[in-house]
């Protein structure tokens, strides 16, 4: 056989490997179709007529977040809600707060009670569940001062806000929500930013929440500049999910703040290929225009994502506008979330269909959270069979199994000079 026989001999095989995925992909709702922009143009407009907005009204992110829907009574002129969901909805919000940006209500199927974009936003009867923990990791236990959490040796978080642009269904940290929306006092940023100068092993510093773009303009571009003048800090990131949630929140102004603060990086949560609309792309390449790089980290949700293609499609439509697929969370055992849990398997199933499939940029980690706070343990399929002190074992991504040598490493110099 020649080599080009044998070359197109293996390019069968392998388009082969994703004539299943191909096959369902254009299943899968998408932000970008066509027909997905079409009922997000025509929800807009009936939500815009409902609340008395214009279309310059719906690009402010002020009346993006003023009219934040959290009235049953309104959701029901939105979309389709029978009525034990609605009274579902009002006895979940006597213990749990809720509410959805207009813009991330457009996205929803009116009429699928199971629209990935509403089971993230709408409460439905399941949160009355009681089991779970508030606290799975014990964060309350690792805040040595201001509103710092710290879990490892060379970083920290600073928890600057419990405001979000919506109240995320399946926020693991719900407990910070409560029940009004509190900006960390400037004391207590303060106290973060005086001990992370008091300790220069820290160099890398993420702000998050709550959202941590929920803060002002001027606020943010104090409190990088705080952190940027302390000696031992490398980098700054910001956790928020205004991308998904409220792009309207990423203005010429704020990007000015943000690009005079570098090394600055954003890690985002887009769950769902729906998520992922013109809009949210105006947002990102502003950022990334700006050179902010962008880091998604999904949460594994039962439901919405926990679907081998769901979630190749989202990584490759991530990477279409500039945001790097980065973690894949387990769903911890959050009180009120419980339904939203997967199990492992179902993660390391998307990772094996992962990896070999798509682009290695298109894999991020699968991470599952330590209990108490002890950190994020990277879990996947294993490809290292098995480790002797000659050769390896390895298993390719279509499950070839070969022997690898593993000699010992030889001294370079020695090497050079022989
Ligand atoms: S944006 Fe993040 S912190 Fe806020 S509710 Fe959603 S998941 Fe929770």
């Amino acid at each position: 056989m020649s080599k080009r026989e044998i070359a197109l001999r293996r390019a069968e095989q392998l388009k082969e490997a994703i004539k299943d995925y191909l096959q369902t992909k254009d299943t899968i709702p998408r932000g970008m179709a066509p027909a997905q922009q079409e009922q997000y143009r025509r929800q807009k407009a009936k939500i815009l007529a409902l609340l008395g907005g214009s279309e310059e009204d719906w690009d402010d992110y002020r009346w993006q977040l003023k009219n934040r829907v959290s009235d049953v009574e309104v959701l029901r002129q939105i979309i389709d809600l029978a009525e034990e969901e609605a009274e579902a909805i009002r006895q979940v919000g006597k213990q749990f707060r809720w509410a959805v940006s207009p813009y991330y209500l457009a996205l929803i199927d009116p009429e699928n009670r199971y629209d990935p974009v509403k089971l993230q936003a709408v409460p439905t009867g399941a949160e009355l569940d009681t089991g779970g923990k508030a606290d799975p990791m014990g964060e309350e236990y690792t805040n040595p001062a201001g509103s710092i959490t710290r879990r490892y040796p060379d970083r920290v978080i600073i928890n600057v806000t419990n405001q979000c642009a919506m109240y995320c269904r399946h926020c693991q940290r719900r407990r910070n929500i409560g029940t009004k929306d509190f900006h960390t006092t400037e004391k207590k940023l303060a106290e973060s930013i005086a001990y992370i100068g008091a300790n220069p092993e820290i160099r890398d510093v993420l702000l998050t929440g709550g959202d941590a773009l929920m803060l002002s303009d001027q606020i943010l571009d104090w409190l990088l500049g705080e952190l940027q003048a302390i000696p031992s800090v490398d980098y700054v990131r910001i956790g928020t999910r205004v991308l998904v949630t409220m792009p309207q929140r990423i203005t010429d102004s704020l990007v000015e703040v943000l690009r005079k603060h570098p090394p600055l990086y954003i890690n985002t949560q887009f769950n769902h290929p729906k998520e992922v609309t013109p809009e949210a792309q105006a947002a990102c390449s502003k950022l990334v225009n700006a050179g902010i790089p962008l880091g998604n980290q999904a949460v594994l949700l039962n439901g919405i994502n926990n679907d081998k293609y769901v979630m190749r499609l989202l990584n490759q439509e991530l990477l279409k506008i500039r945001v790097r697929p980065y973690y894949i969370f387990h769903a911890k055992e959050v009180v009120g979330t419980k339904h939203f849990n997967t199990s492992i398997d179902d993660g390391i199933e998307i990772m094996e269909s992962l990896r070999g499939y798509t682009s290695g940029m298109a894999i991020p980690t699968y991470i599952l959270n330590a209990p108490q706070g002890y950190g994020k343990t990277p879990l996947g399929p294993q490809y290292l069979l098995s480790r002797g002190k000659r050769s390896i074992k390895i298993r390719t991504w279509e499950s070839r199994v070969f022997d690898y040598p593993n000699e010992p490493t030889a001294d370079l110099k020695q090497i050079l000079e022989s």
